[in-house]
């Protein structure tokens, strides 16, 4: 089974009402057909969401807050998460292929607000992500903020707050677990033992992790976790997902044969589906 559980409905820089029709579903199903996808997952980023709104109050505003960051937040966030959520399970009940997602920022002052919001809707899984370290937005650009920083503070930091979103209890699965490399930054300390420290975590709380080809469009040029960290989470019995955090249609599936390869390299043979907040572990 390959699935493509990381979806947006439309680029980033998107402003005004989102493509949530079927149309524009259409045309993601079409290439997910050509790419050899049976099924994928819609996860639109929560701050479109109105809902999401005070989440985001911790990292606006702030010292180290990236002020296009704060605009593209308060920019975006105009759509009613009911009507998202409607959509996609009217879409699910007609037939498409298709899971019922978000993907949600992990800030950790806010954990307890945003299980409020998740509890009162049906979703087939929680994507979260961790895009701040603080208030800043690590995965911004190169140039703002990590001049001025220690690289290997900022993965530990980054891994860390993975942790706490993994044991915070809110996600099912965690988007591009090592998202903090994006722009080519390597620590000179050993991962391997905060790598670990995550996968038992992750495996004592059932939480999956995604294998993202994202990264390869990146001036990192690597698919997000490395070949590192996959090792560690297959030896210790984490479950996967793949995905392509497409921001449009003809991203759908791609380079997904790369991600097959080192998932397969690194032992596993079953991958991750997800029905209403339910892992089950299907052979690739
Ligand atoms: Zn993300
Ligand atoms: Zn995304």
């Amino acid at each position: 089974m390959i699935v493509d559980y990381h979806i947006h409905l439309q680029p980033d820089r998107h402003v005004g009402r989102c493509k949530y029709n079927l149309e524009n579903l259409d045309d993601y199903i079409r290439q997910a057909t050509l790419a050899g996808v049976q099924e994928i997952g819609i996860t639109e980023h929560c701050n479109r969401f109105r809902q999401f709104m005070p989440v985001f109050e911790p990292v606006m505003g702030k010292e180290e807050s990236v002020p296009a960051v704060d605009q593209w937040i308060r920019e975006t966030c105009t759509e009613d998460l009911d009507d998202y959520v409607q959509f996609l399970h009217k879409a699910k009940e007609l037939g498409y292929p298709i899971k019922v997602s978000i993907e949600v920022d992990f800030i950790p002052t806010e954990a307890h607000r945003i299980g409020e919001i998740l509890a009162d809707y049906d979703f087939d899984y929680v994507l979260g992500s961790v895009h701040f370290v603080g208030a800043w937005a690590v995965d911004y650009s190169r140039e703002i903020g990590w001049p001025h920083k220690s690289v290997d503070d900022v993965f530990e930091q980054y891994c860390n707050t993975v942790l706490e979103a993994v044991e915070s209890g809110l996600f099912d699965c965690i988007g591009h677990p090592d998202l903090v490399k994006k722009f080519g930054h390597v620590p000179s300390r050993d991962m391997r033992p905060c790598y670990e420290r995550l996968a038992v975590a992750m495996r004592k709380s059932s939480v999956a992790y995604e294998v993202s080809t994202a990264g390869l469009f990146k001036p990192v040029g690597e698919i997000y976790p490395s070949r590192e960290f996959v090792q560690t989470m297959h030896d210790f019995g984490v479950p996967f997902v793949l995905s392509s955090d497409a921001h449009s249609a003809e991203e759908v599936g791609r380079e997904f044969q790369r991600s097959l390869a080192l998932v397969r390299e690194a032992g596993y043979r079953e991958i991750a589906v997800f029905e209403g907040r339910k892992l089950t572990a299907t052979p690739l």
